[in-house]
């Protein structure tokens, strides 16, 4: 199966979207069972029968967070969106997929080749579009594999 970068970014887009439907779900159930989203113990407003929707710990949190925003507004935007938009390592041999930026300034898809060779970090990648997915990991994979003799 060969997709093109648009469609990589809008597959990933999509597995977020369910990833946080899931996620929002699941708060839901655990706020039903009186437990916080960070696992803490809700707790009743005071003088009330009211719950509250966070534990007293995600509270201060949410309230530290709104006085930062209050005082120094939002987070300036990233200049350069984040580069690993697909950061999950593909195994743990140091060859992962990311999407990044090229030269030229294109969003492309990587299979990069990492390793320690006599103490210094040897990184080589291999354009997906080249390659194939597939292919580019296969030589990225070689490559390391090539390395790591070579140690
Ligand atoms: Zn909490």
């Amino acid at each position: 199966m060969r997709l093109t970068t648009e469609e990589r970014i809008e597959r990933e887009k999509r597995r977020r979207e369910e990833a946080n439907a899931r996620m929002r779900e699941k708060v839901a159930a655990a706020r039903k069972l009186g437990i916080c989203r960070c696992g803490g113990k809700l707790d009743t407003k005071p003088g009330s029968t009211r719950i509250y929707s966070t534990c007293p710990e995600c509270r201060e949190k949410a309230k530290a967070s709104a006085n930062r925003y209050y005082r120094e507004g939002p987070l300036p935007p990233r200049a350069i969106p984040p580069a690993k938009l697909d950061g999950r390592l593909r195994d743990s041999t140091g060859v992962r997929r990311r999407l990044e930026r090229d030269g030229l300034g294109r969003v492309a898809w990587w299979w990069f080749a990492s390793a320690a060779v006599n103490g210094r970090q040897r990184i080589r990648r291999w354009a997906v579009d080249k390659y194939g997915d597939r292919g580019a990991w296969r030589l990225a994979m070689a490559q390391r594999r090539e390395w790591i003799k070579s140690k």
